[in-house]
């Protein structure tokens, strides 16, 4: 057995219960007069982290937003600079955890995370932004979270639906490592149980949100997606999520959840034992098709539902074609036509 794969050093606290653990935890990393940021919504689990913050804290900005768009980066660094933190502390989903690593390449100040959707984004060192007609991605360790606190206590209060398109996004991390050029028997241990607890738990989720197992199961799936995606190179439908967002304004979960079982479709020719192991995993008889029944389950709407038409086609084809990343099969127009026109419908 040959297998290579390279990962961060991040102190990961795991559990129900464990926000109360944020004060000691914050000090065993070394993390000290802390900015908070936010996406805006002020709920009761935020003040319990502004009061455990308590003197720690050095500063907020919850203006974070999908995509990370660039003038937001640039009103938080203004914050920034006024409060003069030591570390910055990410509290939310993918929004706020992406605002604060675009923060943390700009400063070099440390990052921790306390994620509270499935995005997975806490565990990894890619991040994006968005200029407003297309978003980019960039991968650099530094800015990958130093301490990740997960408390499935606070995704009681996520939405089916972001619950749903989360857990679907955590899902294509599983699903593109599985055929990424990294795959190996680490990378796919990490997506495969991912896959299999996201999949198991997330119908449980949508019908009783208040499931704390079920919460707890999802968290550790996002968790274990987050680490495969952060150990490969994504393909295809993560780059045309970054379309769907970047360019036509939809939401990033929600882009992904409508393209994943599209793209495993066009994709499973040119990869067949990564899908026999993911539809293994999801206890289907193929791999696409076990996706689009769970996402049917989950009440995933098609990318039509959520506003891309057949106008917008030639564009992200074309986006699409004019980037460089790695996909099992090549990619061509003829393709990116044909996944997009089954993902208008769903
Ligand atoms: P999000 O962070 O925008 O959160 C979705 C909504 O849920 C927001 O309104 C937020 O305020 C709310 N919310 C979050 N947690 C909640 C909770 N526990 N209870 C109630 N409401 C809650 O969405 P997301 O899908 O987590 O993240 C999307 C962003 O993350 C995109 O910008 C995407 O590019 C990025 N992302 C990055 C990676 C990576 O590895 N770099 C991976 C996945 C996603």
């Amino acid at each position: 057995m040959n297998f290579a794969y390279g990962t961060h050093e991040v102190r990961v606290v795991f559990g129900a219960g464990t926000l109360m653990s944020l004060p000691d935890e914050l000090e065993r990393c070394g993390l000290r007069k802390v900015m908070l940021l936010t996406t805006p919504r002020h709920s009761p689990d935020r003040d319990n982290v502004l009061t455990l913050l308590g003197a720690r804290m050095a500063g907020e900005f919850s203006g974070a937003r999908l995509h990370v768009p660039l003038e937001v980066v640039a009103e938080a660094r203004r914050a920034l600079d006024h409060f003069a933190p030591e570390s910055l502390l990410a509290f939310g989903g993918g929004s706020a955890i992406g605002l604060g690593k675009a923060l943390a390449f700009e400063t070099k100040l440390p990052l921790a995370a306390i994620a509270t959707t499935y995005s997975g984004s806490e565990m990894t060192a890619v991040w994006g932004n968005s200029d407003g007609t297309v978003k980019r991605t960039f991968r650099n360790t530094e800015v990958a979270p130093k301490l990740v606190l997960y408390d499935p206590d606070l995704t009681l209060g996520l939405s089916p639906a972001v619950s749903a398109a989360s857990g679907m996004n955590a899902i294509a991390h599983c699903v593109e490592a599985e055929y990424s050029p990294e795959y190996g028997p680490v990378t796919s241990s990490f997506a495969m149980e991912g896959l299999l607890r996201l999949s198991a738990s997330l119908p449980i989720v949508v019908a009783a949100p208040d499931n704390a197992d079920a919460r707890s199961e999802a968290l550790f799936g996002a968790h274990l997606a987050g680490r495969a995606l952060d150990m490969t190179s994504m393909g295809l439908e993560h780059k045309l999520a970054h379309i769907m967002g970047g360019t036509f304004g939809l939401n990033h979960a929600e882009a992904h959840a409508a393209l994943v079982p599209w793209v495993t479709a066009w994709n499973a020719p040119a990869a067949p034992e990564a899908m026999e192991r993911i539809a293994a995993a999801l206890g289907a008889a193929a791999a696409a098709e076990g996706l689009l029944d769970l996402s049917r389950r989950l009440g995933i709407r098609s990318l039509g539902d959520l506003g891309f038409t057949a106008e917008g086609i030639p564009r992200a084809t074309e986006l699409a074609i004019a980037m460089t990343f790695p996909n099992p099969r090549p990619v061509d127009a003829d393709g990116v036509r044909w996944i997009l026109e089954r993902a208008i419908t769903g």
